[in-house]
């Protein structure tokens, strides 16, 4: 592991007043992260610096060729105060394996973390206090080789901002209504769709408007090939209960590995619950949707934790999912996480680090 060398901040910020008001990602802490790679050098100079605008070169490679790819966890103040993270090293391996898949060096997992423990300790006043708020963290690594010749960077950064945000659910679980897209596709087979990269986002941003400007408030992808498999929606995981069996999409390489996604099966199986990941077929799901054979459905992921799915559109046929409200076992789910997440609950999983 690298030393890590810390330069604070002669001047900073204002905490935010008002906790009920912080949003997402708007607000970043004082200090950042950051460490470079060069090839031959491997990762190097690891260091804790004030947060400030990055110096690049017009033609970095990551501003032509978009090798970029990033990684989203957050960090929760317990009753108590002290701080803890949920399953980071997870995030981390993750990020080495989209970096894989990008033609980019594997991470410094060791001094990634050791940086972001770090970092926190120097911010945790950042971290929030009031219920359902948390620190998000978000590591990212980008190409920084200047040139437009078209070939893998010798040099790349990682970096790690922190930015406290706003309970997602101010008043309680709410359900989502979502579009089922059948235009657009997000990923296919042999693709970087199991990766955290950039330009993921940035293909699935005009099918996302589009839903919007029609009252959706999510995208549901499907299959890249067939169009008729459920994929994931926006950035979560998609899972259907029929009763006691919960059904989500297999992981395909088209579809993001969720740290949650994961966790919520677990879960779910140590509750009692049948878990079945396999291919999801559309038209079954708004079969089974109408028939009451499918009894909840909702999308997982860091932000929401779970997002409960109200109803679903697909060209001019909608259906609405249970009673249109919260399903039991949703909100069963989400407690039992969010519990654990917040040292509320006993973690049996060791997915906890506590930091203080
Ligand atoms: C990040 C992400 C998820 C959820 O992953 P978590 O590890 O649970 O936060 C799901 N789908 C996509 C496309 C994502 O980018």
């Amino acid at each position: 592991m690298q030393e890590i060398s810390v330069t604070r901040s002669t001047n900073l910020k204002a905490k935010p007043a008002d906790e009920s008001a912080l949003g997402f990602g708007r607000l970043f802490t004082d200090h950042m992260f950051i460490m470079d790679y060069v090839e031959g050098q491997g990762w190097k100079d690891a260091r804790i610096v004030p947060y400030e605008p990055f110096a690049m070169d017009p033609a970095a490679m990551v501003l032509h060729y978009g090798q970029a790819i990033f990684e989203g966890m957050k960090c929760y103040r317990r009753a108590d105060g002290g701080l803890q993270l949920f399953r980071p090293t997870d995030n981390l391996a993750r990020m080495t394996r989209s970096a894989q898949r990008m033609g980019m060096p594997a991470l410094d997992e060791e001094t990634a973390l050791e940086g972001l423990k770090q970092l926190i300790a120097i911010e945790a006043d950042w971290v929030p206090h009031r219920d359902g708020t948390s620190l998000y963290i978000r590591p990212t690594m980008i190409s920084m080789d200047v040139g437009l010749g078209v070939h893998a960077s010798k040099t790349y950064r990682f970096f790690i901002i922190l930015s406290p945000v706003g309970a997602y659910y101010k008043e309680g679980l709410k359900p989502v209504s979502i579009y089922v897209e059948d235009e657009y596709v997000r990923a296919v087979r042999g693709g970087v769709g199991f990766t955290k990269c950039a330009g993921n986002y940035a293909a699935s941003i005009l099918a996302g408007d589009i839903a919007e400007k029609k009252g959706f408030s999510q995208v549901l992808w499907l299959d890249g090939v067939e169009q008729k498999y459920v994929e994931e929606v926006g950035s979560m995981n998609m899972m259907f209960a029929y009763g006691n069996t919960i059904k989500t999409p297999m992981l395909n390489g088209s579809i993001l590995p969720g740290i949650t996604r994961d966790s919520i099966l677990k879960l779910a199986r140590q509750l009692g619950y049948e878990t079945v990941e396999g291919r999801l077929d559309i038209h079954e799901i708004f079969e089974d949707a109408k028939s009451g054979k499918m009894t909840e459905a909702f999308g997982t992921g860091t932000a929401a934790v779970i997002s409960p799915v109200g109803s679903l559109c697909m060209k001019d046929e909608r259906v609405v999912l249970g009673d249109g409200g919260i399903g039991t076992l949703s909100q069963k789910l989400y407690d039992t996480l969010t519990g654990i997440q917040y040292g509320r609950l006993e973690d049996k999983n060791g997915w906890i680090l506590k930091l203080s």
